[in-house]
């Protein structure tokens, strides 16, 4: 079995909580974090890393499994075919996901992600208990792992953009004058994009998740060498609310 996507993704959050530890200001930034928002964090992360991976390899599995009984393994992709898939076909799909979840029918579910206050690796996974179901990672992942004989290039896209997803989240910005941001920058969603995403005043930006073309293609695309000087919206929703029901 391919346990390489696990460890990758693991060794990117230690990473970068022990960044956040040893960071003074990211360090002094958590200290302010309410007792709710460490539970809400710490359940979120839980159901992400565990329970939703749990969920694909066996409830999700079966439903293709019944669904296309002779197509297990039937795709015989190149492992680098099937990481361009992962990686830029699967992107675009979520940046219509992320839109849709903004849209007025599904703007709720999506909103305790959005009270996020600071940039925070703890707070990538902050969600209703059951977002995850509306997200289009949990069913086209769970597909292509079935369909593919050779699910590895496409499980080092996943890796990758889940790393990238924890990346994006935390403190941690790669400087201007760095020579990587210079290279990354032009197409990379950075942690100060993803930022103004998180910005209480305008979130209708940047909803890319790995790549910045489709923001810059759909004209969503926020640019900014500045931080927003506050994040996160304010709901009237309770801890039990923000978990099970999000609707005010
Ligand atoms: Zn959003
Ligand atoms: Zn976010």
């Amino acid at each position: 079995m391919q346990n390489f996507a696990p460890i990758i993704i693991f060794i990117t959050f230690i990473g970068l909580v022990g960044w956040t530890i040893t960071n003074q200001f990211a360090r002094t930034q958590i200290k302010f974090k309410s007792r709710e928002d460490w539970l809400l964090d710490g359940i979120g992360l839980t159901i992400q890393g565990i329970l939703i991976p749990l969920l694909q390899a066996t409830l999700v599995y079966w439903l293709y499994q019944y669904l296309f009984p002779n197509h297990q393994g039937y795709l015989k992709l190149s492992p680098i075919l099937t990481f361009m898939i992962s990686l830029i076909v699967v992107d675009y799909l979520y940046y219509w996901n992320h839109r849709l979840l903004h849209s007025k029918l599904f703007w709720q579910v999506h909103q305790v992600h959005h009270t996020v206050t600071q940039m925070d690796v703890l707070g990538t996974s902050r969600n209703t208990l059951w977002t995850s179901l509306l997200i289009v990672y949990l069913w086209i992942h769970t597909l292509f792992l079935y369909l593919l004989a050779d699910p590895t290039g496409y499980l080092l896209g996943v890796s990758l953009t889940s790393a990238l997803d924890l990346w994006r989240h935390s403190r941690l910005m790669i400087s201007e004058n760095n020579w990587l941001y210079r290279f990354i920058s032009p197409w990379l969603i950075l942690p100060q994009d993803h930022a103004w995403h998180h910005c209480n005043e305008i979130y209708h930006c940047n909803y890319g998740a790995n790549l910045k073309i489709w923001d810059r293609l759909h004209e969503t695309y926020y640019a900014s060498k500045e931080l927003p000087s506050t994040l996160g919206i304010t709901t009237s929703l309770t801890f039990i609310q923000k978990l099970f029901f999000p609707f005010s």
